[in-house]
């Protein structure tokens, strides 16, 4: 049972979250009064605490923010996918997603490097969103 990747675990609030994954959209909430574009969900906007927001779909795009590279097995679930990458995308619309960066060789990737979301559907219920370079 060590060897179960960790599936999401949706909430209340992150549920249309996930919901939008399954459909291979990125959709996140944006407050209705000071527009903050926000991850996690949540039920208040973090900037000015108003209730008040709506979900919009991100355009997949945005840089590499932040990277590291794991040559080290920490969980037996992904053994076979050494070395992978474990960054921080930087959306367009704001949001800073912890996620894989997939498709390329990891010493080909730098810190704001345009990046676009990739799909990796991990079960019927879920599917991961994901980021490899954008070509050219
Ligand atoms: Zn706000």
């Amino acid at each position: 049972m060590a060897k179960e990747k960790i599936v999401p675990a949706p909430d209340a609030d992150s549920k249309p979250f996930w919901e939008a994954c399954r459909d291979h959209k990125l959709k996140f909430q944006k407050c209705a009064a000071c527009g903050e574009v926000r991850w996690p969900a949540s039920i208040l906007c973090p900037q000015c605490h108003c209730r008040d927001a709506r979900w919009i779909e991100a355009s997949g795009r945005g840089i590499i923010h932040t990277f590291v590279v794991y040559h080290q097995v920490f969980n037996p679930a992904f053994k076979d996918q050494i070395p992978y990458v474990v960054a921080v995308v930087e959306l367009e619309e704001g949001p800073r997603l912890l996620t894989n960066i997939v498709d390329s060789p990891p010493e080909s990737l730098s810190c704001d490097l345009p990046v676009e979301v990739v799909w990796d559907d991990i079960s019927e219920e879920f599917s991961l969103p994901k980021f490899r370079p954008l070509p050219g």
